[in-house]
This record gives C-alpha cells, structure tokens and sequence, in this order.
C-alpha cells in the first residue's frame, strides 16, 4: 500500500518550471531514494510534501488523506518528518533540549500549560526526557546530552538534526541530503541508522547524492532531471538505465 501518492505534481517559481506533472507513490515500510542532477526538483518536492510550499497543480495525499493545502505543522502532526540539508540544530541549546524542542508539537501540553507546572506536565516531561534520551542513545550521542549542541562534531549534528526529525514519531521520514560532507565510515553508520529505522516500520524517502548509500539501502529509486521523472526502479536497475547516465553526464558538463 503507498503511504505517500503524489499526483501529477507541477511547481513554477515566476516562469521556472521547477516540476513538471511529477507522480511518484511511497510504498509503507520502505526505503525510496529520490535521485537527480543539482536543480532537479528534489527540494521542491519535499518543499510540497511538508507544505512549506503549494503545487501550481496536481495532488499529494498521505495515508490516503489528500494534504495538498494543509500547513505545515498539520502535515507534521499527521506524521510526516524531514530533516534539512542546512541543519536546524539550535547550537546554542543542549543535545537534549534540542530532541525535546522536536518534540514539543507532539506534547500534552503547550507552552502555557508547561508555565503553570501542572502535576500531568511533570509527569509528561519526565517521559519525554526517557523518550529525548531513548532517541540519543539510537543515535549514539546519550553520552553527549548535556553537552551544548555547538559542540558536537559536524557528523553529530547531523545525526541530531535525524533526532530532531524522530522526535516527532513520525511514519514518513523525508531526508534531505544526510550523508552530505560526511566521510565513508560516518556514512556507513547512518546507512545502519537508517535501516534500522525501516526495521521498525517507518518509511522513509531520502534525496541524496551519495551514490553509494543509495544503492545500499533503498528498495526503489525515481530519478528527476529538469522537474520531471525519467525513471523509477529497483536501485540495481535505475543504476544501469541509460537515461540516468545520460542525465548525469549532461548535469556535469552544464
Ligand atoms: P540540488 O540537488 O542542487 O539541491 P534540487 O534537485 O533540490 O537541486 P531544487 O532546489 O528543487 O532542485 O530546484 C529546482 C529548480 O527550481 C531550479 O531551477 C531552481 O533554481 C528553481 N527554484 C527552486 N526554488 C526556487 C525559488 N524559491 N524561486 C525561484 N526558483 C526556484
């Protein structure tokens, strides 16, 4: 079954067709990489899913629930995750306050209720600590919650930018370059991270010109190139697909 069905798709930025009737389908508990040479459409893709940004036509639906003109902290609320190419990690809270303030949506209580120190706030606050803590220790940085977030090392942080993201249990995860500027072995650990979490039933859609990861964990990957898909497939398959060579070859030598 798709958890995420988008419909043909169209975006234009004032005469830029950034999409052009782009369809693509998320089968629930996988892995799809979303591929395609700089200027693609990709961000514009997950801009339209998170509802950052409106379709000029087409639909989007989640767990067949149409989602196309909701706002983005609705989408969020019904389950939909995604992580930044530029990190939202605020460096100057800590580790954990970070995961806590990505939870906070998600939260019994709001902002004015946590002023007033209800006895259920309390006991709220005390699970989401377990829970911030929980999220560290899977990322590997339990060791670290204290510390300010500025702290960490680059590779860290974008495994916190993937905490803030899980702090909202979300269903669809969307990642948005995760592997980008870290070194083969950090990329072999997020892979691991990754798979771990289709393991435990989220599905996940992850942009990403890491090659290497792609082919690694994805069970289906759709290559965009000038707004529209070419191809979509097993990673084995896309791989070998002339259309994909091609499209690179020229991404490269624009
Ligand atoms: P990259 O791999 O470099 O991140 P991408 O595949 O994510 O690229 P997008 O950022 O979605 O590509 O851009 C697709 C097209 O839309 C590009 O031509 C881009 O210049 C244009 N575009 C994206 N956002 C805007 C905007 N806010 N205003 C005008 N044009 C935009």
């Amino acid at each position: 079954m798709s958890l995420l069905s988008i419909d043909t798709i169209s975006k234009s930025y004032d005469g830029v067709r950034a999409l052009n009737g782009v369809s693509l389908r998320v089968r629930e508990g996988t892995i799809k990489g979303l591929i395609g040479p700089n200027g693609a459409g990709k961000t514009t893709l997950f801009h339209l899913i998170t509802g950052v940004e409106r379709p000029s036509a087409g639909t989007i639906s989640f767990q067949g629930r149409d989602i196309t003109t909701l706002e983005p902290h609705e989408i969020a609320l019904l389950g939909v995750g995604r992580t930044f190419q530029t990190l939202q990690v605020m460096g100057t809270m800590t580790v954990v306050e970070n995961i806590l303030t990505g939870m906070h949506s998600r939260l019994k209580g709001g902002f004015l209720s946590c002023g007033l120190w209800l006895p259920w706030i309390h006991k709220g606050e005390r699970t989401a600590l377990k829970e911030a803590k929980e999220t560290l220790e899977f990322l590997d940085l339990l060791g670290r919650w204290k510390w300010n977030a500025s702290h960490l090392s680059f590779a860290q942080q974008k495994m916190l930018e993937l905490g803030r993201a899980l702090a909202m249990k979300p269903t669809l995860l969307l990642l948005d370059e995760p592997a980008a500027g870290l070194t083969p072995a950090e990329v072999t650990r997020l892979a691991e991270k990754i798979r771990r979490l289709r393991e435990q039933g989220m599905t996940i859609l992850i942009v990403e010109h890491h090659m290497g990861m792609i082919m690694d964990i994805t069970d289906e990957v759709a290559v965009l190139h000038n707004g529209e898909i070419i191809t979509e497939g097993p990673p084995d398959a896309v791989r070998n697909d002339p259309r994909v060579i091609e499209a690179y070859l020229r991404g490269k030598d624009a």
